[in-house]
């Protein structure tokens, strides 16, 4: 079937971030190759759209009109092991590949275990967790640039840093991740301890997208946050959460302007109260965009 005839219109966002927030995408499409990206990025080109990728919308806040434009669920989901040696679909669950792998006893990315994200998020974000990165262990990226080549680009030619990568800065479509692991006695069980932690610490069973501040080196955003007095504190349906103070959680009937207001509101207390300024980590998706 052809580009054009599988697009869908009016897709609710809402659907595709784990906010659970978002109101509906002009046009809509399922990726689930590195061809089918290649052909897409072409198509985008002829017809002048713009777009916004999705993986699986866990650091996404989308606007509660939705985006005019044409949003990409990203599912290209394919898994390589050849011992240590990782060759992934950007579609493919971080979570799992983290469990997978130090189930194997597989070790650098028991961290992932737990990030409720796509691998190509991971590289996007460059994700991370108790001072790993995905960056730590990538080897290379294959990505589809805005001329619509597929282009794969070994890691030390590209740029990471806390929660950034070069991707940020630079238009492509990331479609594939290597990696490369090392033998390592205990992979799982450090694996385990990691999601009984998150799980204890973070409030997996709510609605949110994680931090949604940057920790700076000095401290932490949620003790900067919880020392201002700030868990609980609620705007319409989105509020601080009780569990930990750096998520904002939607109750059920949160919007976007919701979160985006409590969060200025956050940022403005902590500001007064401790002179700290608390940078968004959370991606905020724009009504219309490129
Ligand atoms: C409960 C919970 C716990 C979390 N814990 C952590 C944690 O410990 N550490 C951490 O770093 N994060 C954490 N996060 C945040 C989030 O899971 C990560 O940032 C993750 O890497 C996002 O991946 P995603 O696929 O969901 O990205 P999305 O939200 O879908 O997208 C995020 C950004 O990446 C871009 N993007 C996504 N896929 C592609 C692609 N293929 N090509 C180009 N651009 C792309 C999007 O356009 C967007 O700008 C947590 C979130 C939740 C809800």
């Amino acid at each position: 079937m052809s580009i054009e005839a599988r697009l869908e219109s009016n897709k609710p966002l809402k659907e595709l971030s784990t906010f659970g927030i978002g109101g509906p995408a002009r046009l809509f499409i399922t990726i689930n190759t590195i061809d089918e990206m290649v052909l897409l990025r072409k198509y985008i080109n002829r017809e002048k759209l713009p777009y916004w990728i999705v993986g699986k919308g866990s650091n996404s806040l989308f606007d509660d009109r939705g985006f005019d434009g044409l949003v990409i669920l990203n599912k290209i989901d394919f898994i390589e092991m050849n011992e240590g040696n990782l060759h992934v679909g950007a579609g493919y669950s971080f979570s799992l590949l983290g469990a997978q792998t130090a189930r194997k006893g597989w070790g650098g990315l028991e961290f992932a275990s737990g990030i409720p994200g796509s691998v190509g998020g991971a590289i996007y974000m460059n994700a991370g967790a108790g001072g790993a990165e995905t960056c730590d262990v990538l080897t290379s990226v294959g990505w589809v640039d805005p001329e619509g080549a597929f282009i794969e680009t070994p890691r030390k030619e590209l740029t990471f840093s806390y929660r950034t990568s070069s991707f940020q800065t630079k238009e492509g479509m990331i479609v594939s991740g290597r990696f490369q692991l090392e033998k390592m006695e205990g992979a799982r069980k450090k694996q385990l301890e990691i999601i009984a932690y998150r799980t204890g610490t973070q409030p997996y069973g709510d609605k949110s997208v994680g931090c949604i501040f940057r920790n700076s080196k000095e401290k932490g955003a949620g003790a900067l946050i919880e020392a201002c007095g700030l868990k609980g504190k609620r705007v319409g349906g989105a509020e601080v959460s009780l569990t930990h103070a750096n998520f904002i959680v939607n109750r059920g009937d949160a919007t976007a302007t919701d979160v985006l207001e409590l969060a200025r509101l956050v940022q403005k207390e902590v500001k007064q109260k401790t002179g700290h300024n608390l940078e968004m980590e959370m991606r905020r998706v724009p009504h219309v965009s490129r």
